[in-house]
């Protein structure tokens, strides 16, 4: 039995923060780990902008459901659940991203939880457990599942490591040269070919 683990954010559809800065205009948003280590840190910097900017879940959602998913991810995502069992594991948020997911047709996605008030104000945030993306494919490994997994970034290779094949989407360079390890593609069809190469069926990409 084969399942495939798909990061979400610049695999299927934009980093949500990101696109959320540019279409508000805040530009404090934009900060990520990069800028600010700590991720609590970092997401209660997010949490208080949010509320000081007046943004409620309704609002924050409102501004999400006019993003798109990336350009082809909605054909590649169908193509790819024809042939695997697939769930998306991902450090988003359900509140942030289901406005995307419905457009990819609410695919499984495991990620964490926004904490709002009866006022629709974001309060708090809950991550799901420590280290999710690995400790999910060692769930999964125990159910007698093999794993091809795609991520992009950091917070993916520990998801790639714990897979018995890992592919790399997008990643930025430095991604790419500290884990050479991983084959690395930039098209969909480029990886849906290596996820067959990655099968042990025959599949045609
Ligand atoms: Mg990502």
């Amino acid at each position: 039995m084969e399942l495939v683990c798909l990061d979400l954010e610049g695999v299927l559809i934009p980093e949500i923060w990101i696109e959320f800065a540019e279409r508000t205009g805040i530009d404090a948003l934009r900060a990520t780990t990069r800028d600010i280590p700590d991720y609590d840190v970092l997401m209660k910097q997010r949490l208080s902008l949010l509320d000081e900017n007046g943004l409620k879940i309704d609002d924050i959602q409102a501004v999400i459901a006019d993003m798109s998913p990336l350009d082809g991810a909605g054909e590649f995502l169908d193509w790819l659940r024809e042939h695997f069992q697939v769930v998306i594991l991902s450090d988003t948020f359900y509140e942030f991203s289901a406005p995307l997911m419905r457009q990819l047709g609410w695919p499984t996605l495991f990620c964490h939880r926004l904490m709002v008030d009866d006022d629709g104000r974001v309060v708090d945030y809950r991550l799901r457990q420590p280290d999710p993306k690995r400790a999910s494919v060692q769930a999964f490994h125990t159910l007698n599942y093999r794993i091809i997994a795609s991520g992009d970034s950091y917070n993916d290779t520990s998801m790639l490591d714990e897979a018995d094949a890992g592919i790399l989407f997008r990643a930025p360079d430095n991604v790419i040269a500290e884990f050479p390890q991983y084959p690395s593609v930039t098209s969909y069809q480029a990886l849906r070919e290596e996820i067959c190469k990655a099968s042990e069926r025959n599949i045609i990409p």
